[in-house]
């Protein structure tokens, strides 16, 4: 055992380090011994294994999440919580090494999360109520107790401080699962835990896959909440899985989100709005604008200065720093993308891409792709597919693109963009989404809700709306009347 995630194997190639997963302040193999590779998206190489957790590993974690929450944690202040956190954030910003352009934006926001919350751990507080008896009567607000988290590979770091920070303001301990995919960089993160304050046991991080560590995370008894944020078919597993218990769950999972352009919009804002929109993180963003709706007088010029500008989008490695796409995060990714490239030249045309590159011999690229004409009722109009993908609908007046964005499963995300104020707002309150940008897409900030309508799942991250699912309201009545009470 070492106090650190990493130890070089000497029985693999020497770039491939082994990493430890955490549990009860200590860095461990996984109960059965075995492993998982993590692998390099642009050179397609192992650069690491971690530990595959299982339901022996999950059940380890969540006991000592639970003695951590009774045997402490749940008496620490507020101020100490709060001071954990803020170490959390100087922390991250020490670590922000990375030569990658958006990563460095991502490693900002992870610490944002973690001093906003910082903040927030003292301002969490009760009420108390004006009943009519000779009494005081309260609504108190306490942790909810060990919460189980799980994540997606998109933003690996951003997405676990999204979880772990609202949940350490509100006073819960912690078992959180990252995606498979991108295990490293929290693990990185867990071997300073202790050293700013963060007790064994409060924050644990079990490594596996969805079906061997996510699922018993999941059903473990202990565990009195789930947050997830993934795709809407695991979503919809953990609701079910959660029933059993009346387990408290919150899901973000993703979405089909409508941006749309009327003809009044500055044109060069909207086309670079549309390709920031969609293309952003190789399109591997649950609020990705990838259903471009444009109104039908400026249509054609759209498409077509769309199509010549993501001609210029470089593709390579993320630790290029000319890089302006890289690489899908794994071959399955990859290949469900290329699958929808497939359906999307038999459903709409294509303005640009529409396949994977030749130039790479390398590497899980997809070329940015727009695809036109496209039925608001075909695939690639409805089905989330997280990658470079666009589909352009026309429409006519403002109904007609009110009605077409809102004809989705999902509403997570959906961006408007006018010069009238009127009609901006007009559209802003009819469409069924949890997030309406006005004249941009995607700006996301810690102080704003996050979460979707519809099928893009329940409950707020961020905010004071992301510590209120860690918590718990408690009515007491105090009563102040020494007469005999009853009638007995
Ligand atoms: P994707 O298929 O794009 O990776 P998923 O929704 O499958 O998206 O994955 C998001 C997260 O959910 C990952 O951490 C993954 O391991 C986890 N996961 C997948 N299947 C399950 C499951 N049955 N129960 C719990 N977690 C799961
Ligand atoms: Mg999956």
């Amino acid at each position: 055992m070492t106090s650190t995630a990493t130890a070089k194997s000497k029985t693999r190639k020497s770039e491939v380090t082994r990493y430890r997963m955490y549990i009860d302040g200590k860095f461990v193999d996984a109960a059965s011994g075995k492993t998982f590779d993590v692998y390099d998206p642009a050179t397609e190489g192992v650069i690491a294994t971690c530990p595959a957790g299982g339901a022996a590993d999950i059940d380890r974690a969540a006991q000592a999440a639970t003695r951590a929450f009774h045997d402490g944690w749940r008496s620490v202040t507020a101020q100490e919580r709060g001071r954990i956190l803020f170490r959390l954030a100087e922390l991250e910003t020490l670590n922000s090494g990375k030569p990658i352009v958006e990563s460095e934006y991502d490693m900002d926001d992870t610490a944002t999360c973690f001093e906003y919350y910082g903040g927030l751990a003292t301002k969490i507080n009760g009420e108390v109520l004006p009943v009519p008896a000779e009494a005081v009567a309260l609504a108190m607000r306490e942790p909810i107790g060990v919460a189980g988290q799980i994540i997606p590979w998109n933003y690996p770091l951003m997405m676990a401080a999204w979880k772990i920070a609202p949940a350490l303001a509100a006073g819960c301990t912690v078992v959180l699962k990252p995606a498979e995919q991108t295990p490293l960089s929290i693990l990185k993160l867990a071997e300073d835990f202790e050293a700013i304050g963060l007790p064994p046991g409060v924050v644990n991080i079990v490594t596996g896959d969805g079906p061997g560590a996510g699922a018993p995370l999941v059903a473990h008894p202990k565990v009195r909440k789930v947050a997830f944020t993934g795709s809407a078919e695991v979503g919809k597993t953990i609701m079910r899985t959660a029933a059993d218990q009346l387990k408290r769950v919150s899901l973000e999972l993703g979405g089909k989100s409508p941006n749309i352009f009327f003809s009044d919009a500055d044109f060069e804002n909207a086309v670079d709005g549309a390709l920031f929109g969609t293309f952003i993180n190789q399109g591997e963003v649950c609020s990705a604008g990838s259903r471009v709706l444009v109104q039908k007088d400026i249509y054609k010029k759209f498409v077509d200065a769309a199509a010549a500008k993501a001609k210029t989008i470089r593709l390579g490695p993320g630790v290029d720093r000319e890089t302006k796409m890289g690489p899908l995060v794994s071959a399955e990714q990859r290949d469900r993308v290329a699958g929808y490239l497939k359906t999307g030249r038999g459903e709409a045309k294509v303005a640009v891409g529409g396949g994977t590159p030749k130039q790479f011999d390398k590497g899980w690229y997809v070329e940015p792709t727009i695809f036109y004409d496209v039925d608001n009722g075909a695939k690639i109009a409805q089905e989330e597919i997280f990658g470079p993908v666009m589909s352009v609908i026309p429409f006519k007046d403002e109904a007609d693109a009110i009605r077409i964005a809102n004809e989705s499963p999902y509403g997570l995300a959906a961006a408007v963009w006018t010069r009238d104020i009127f009609k901006a707002f007009r559209v802003v309150k009819s469409l069924e989404a949890g997030i309406v940008w006005v004249n941009h897409m995607q700006p996301t900030f810690v102080e704003a809700p996050w979460g979707g309508y519809k099928m893009s799942g329940f409950g707020r991250e961020l905010g004071h709306w992301g510590v209120e699912e860690y918590l718990e309201t408690k009515q007491v009545f105090i009563n102040l009347d020494e007469k005999p009470i009853g009638w007995y």
